[in-house]
């Protein structure tokens, strides 16, 4: 059921911040069946809007922290949510500590968004950087953007943002959101995707950017030239990784495995 939320929206509605509210109440209910919360758990929320999914949260943790950069949003939230298990933060998400608010409560965080659509890539980079104290993730994104963070190699899609993505979690779409289910109406579909962290050994993530900006920045050149001021031929040959593959078709496993031999 969809209903009519738009002159309620129309009034709050800040372009600066990536707002898209979401106004399907069937998609929120299904959202939180896939994020399955449970009683002793912690959910971080960024961006709670007008709290129509937060609403739905609210009894079903222990603790919510809700991080809200707009300051009226926050404010209206104050307003509504008056519980003690609700901790409201008005901030950037990127300011956030997400090991003090894991120390805080002595617990890995579940982290949710329905994600603002101009800057979902540093918010995801940000959190990235706590994935030691995060249970899991689900976030709403653009599915376009979606598309990249799961694509596998020899695909157009596959790049970058898909092997940071994929060193660091397992990767896992739900569902898609069609545009009529938000207001106001995006140009795009969504979709949810729910991130796993992997148990893996910590890398240098300045160095895999690195090599993913001199190889992916000239996807169609071989990787002996691409990543020639990093390994000779030689190198790559003793690596076992074939010099004239290009940008995506090296796997993840091999990306790491030559951000660990960088000597820089
Ligand atoms: N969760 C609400 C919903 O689904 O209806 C709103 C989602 S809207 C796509 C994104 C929300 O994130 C907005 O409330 C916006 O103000 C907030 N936001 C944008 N940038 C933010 C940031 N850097 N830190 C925290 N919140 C942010």
């Amino acid at each position: 059921m969809v209903m009519n939320y738009n002159n309620l929206y129309k009034k709050i509605f800040k372009r600066k911040f990536g707002q898209v509210f979401l106004k399907d109440t069937n998609i929120i209910k299904n959202i939180i069946d896939l994020i399955h919360p449970k009683i002793n758990q912690t959910i971080v929320e960024i961006g709670p809007g007008t709290g129509a999914i937060t609403k739905k949260l609210v009894n079903l943790v222990k603790y919510l922290f809700l991080i809200e950069i707009d300051i009226d949003l926050a404010t209206k939230l104050t307003n509504k949510f008056s519980n003690n298990n609700i901790n409201i933060i008005c901030q950037n998400v990127i300011n956030t500590n997400f090991f003090i608010l894991s120390r805080q409560i002595n617990q890995k965080l579940r982290l949710f968004s329905n994600l603002p659509y101009n800057n979902c890539i540093s918010i995801i980079f940000h959190v990235l950087k706590y994935i030691d104290v995060i249970h899991d993730m689900h976030f709403m994104l653009q599915k376009e953007l979606a598309n990249r963070i799961i694509a596998v190699p020899h695909s157009k899609e596959y790049g970058k943002l898909s092997v940071i993505m994929q060193y660091y979690c397992n990767i896992v779409p739900l569902i898609t959101v069609s545009p009529t289910s938000f207001y106001p109406i995006p140009k795009v579909y969504s979709t949810v995707i729910k991130f796993i962290p992997r148990n893996r050994i910590s890398i240098n993530l300045d160095k895999l950017i690195l090599i993913l900006n001199l190889a992916f920045n000239q996807r169609r050149k071989k990787i002996r030239n691409s990543l020639k001021k990093l390994f000779s031929v030689k190198d790559l040959v003793k690596y076992n990784i074939d010099p004239s593959l290009r940008a995506d078709e090296i796997t993840i496993d091999q990306y790491y495995y030559l951000t660990n031999k960088i000597n820089i």
